[in-house]
């Protein structure tokens, strides 16, 4: 790897975890190690994937020289007293060191971005105080106890300021006047309206992936397999659709504390029309529309073609709406504000889609969005079982870095409300924009 080289926020999670898991398995030496930097703030692409570790003052030589002797460890390609930079086969971890009395500071120092620590850097200063990698002093060198990062905040005479939320922007105008979101979190979401199955290109049939659901404390999930024209290795065909709503009515007969909506992600053609037809879609208790190519278009057909499917009254969400994928693609170059003014006016959702190829909404779009009035699903877009927790984590992290809050999302509501979400616009005569 080099230097300037990013990595995709799916791996760099999994490399990160598979050192952390490392580190406790071979006992490091460390109290604590979490993910600091981008990573934390769940950046789309992560530059560099880095660590915390909390350990006593004279514990930091043994965790780091343990840490280097880590199987996953290729090399050493820099060192100092408090870090140290592996190379390993999937990427550069680099581990940071700390102790408790200072974890707080460390904490939000790796944690960044570089401009909100910057611009706490500077508002200590006006303090009285010194912020500098990673601990915090009085004039005279003494330490200022920080153990945790809100001692930090308080410090400094803010209240906490989320990781997502520390891009350097409005985040410490925003807290100054004290108009912090009450940001989204896991534990909010009751639902996911987005996941595929053996029906199309998904490894888990769909029992499998209600059960697996199921554990992760959601009270409905919408299957959503791609429908028969769509891009993907495979997909459902018209014909059988009947047979996968038989098997999921025999689930539900079975399923117990869950409910299980039929879901389609219908691909949406080249001149805006839908892949399956209408009296087909009706059967559908939630229908998610995407494009999965562009097919030569330029953006303004692409403006076109998602419009039309944005007023079809049988349309839910629209799904990864600019199609870009992090570090590949940008995404389409949309009319946004059309999209989303004809949306909210409609009554059609713009899915946050947690897979790492998609993050789409990005964090902020989502806020574009939600700013505009468009209701906001935040999914999964699974294709196994264990992307479920790990996808929507991702989804949920990419909602937070643009500020969105529960009253902005549709699965943080009741069942019934999602159900009254589709009907209303099943009622509804189309918006003329
Ligand atoms: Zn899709
Ligand atoms: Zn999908």
């Amino acid at each position: 790897m080099t230097a300037t080289s990013r990595i995709p926020l799916g791996r760099a999670q999994l490399l990160a975890s598979t050192v952390i898991r490392d580190a406790r398995r071979l006992r490091i030496g460390a109290e604590a190690i979490t993910p600091v930097g981008s990573l934390r703030r769940f950046a789309p692409d992560v530059g560099d994937v880095s660590l915390l570790a909390v350990a006593p003052r004279s514990e930091h030589r043994h965790v780091l020289s343990a840490f280097a002797r880590l199987p996953i460890v290729a090399n050493i390609s820099a060192q100092t007293s408090a870090s140290l930079t592996a190379s390993t086969e999937r990427g550069d971890v680099t581990l940071h060191v700390t102790s408790s009395e200072h974890a707080g500071a460390a904490l939000v120092w790796h944690t960044g971005s570089r401009a909100h620590v910057e611009r706490l850097r500077q508002r200590a200063a006006r303090l009285g105080l010194r912020f500098q990698q990673g601990w915090i002093a009085h004039p005279d060198g003494s330490n200022v106890s920080c153990p945790t990062e809100e001692d930090v905040y308080a410090r400094l005479d803010l209240p906490y300021i989320a990781p997502e939320l520390r891009d350097g922007g409005h985040e410490l105008d925003a807290a100054e006047r004290g108009e912090l979101p009450r940001l989204v979190a896991e534990s909010d979401i009751r639902g996911d309206l987005h996941m595929h199955s053996t029906w199309s290109d998904g490894r888990d049939t769909i029992a499998d992936m209600v059960s697996a659901s199921k554990q992760l404390g959601y009270e409905y999930v919408a299957i959503s397999d791609h429908s028969e024209r769509a891009q993907a290795s495979r997909a459902l065909a018209a014909a059988d659709v009947a047979r996968q709503r038989e098997e999921i009515d025999a689930l539900r007969a079975r399923a117990h504390g869950i409910d299980v909506l039929h879901g389609i992600e219908v691909d949406i053609m080249r001149d805006g029309s839908l892949d399956f037809p209408d009296a087909l879609l009706e059967g559908f208790d939630f229908v998610l529309a995407s494009l999965h190519d562009h097919g030569g278009q330029d953006g303004a057909a692409l403006t076109e073609r998602y419009l039309r499917a944005i007023r079809h009254p049988l349309v839910n969400v629209i799904t990864h709406p600019t199609n870009r994928a992090p570090g590949r693609f940008d995404g389409y170059q949309l009319d946004l504000d059309r999209l989303f003014t004809e949306a909210a006016a409609n009554g059609t959702a713009m899915e946050i889609d947690g897979a790492p190829a998609h993050l789409d909404l990005d964090g902020p779009l989502a806020r574009r969005a939600a700013g505009a009035g468009v209701t906001i699903v935040i999914d999964s877009d699974a294709h196994r079982t264990d992307g479920l927790g790990r996808q929507m984590r991702f989804g949920v992290g990419t909602a937070r870095r643009g500020w969105i809050e529960p009253r902005h999302v549709l699965n943080t509501r009741t069942l019934d409300e999602v159900r009254a979400f589709v009907a209303r616009k099943r009622a509804r005569q189309p918006a003329r924009g």
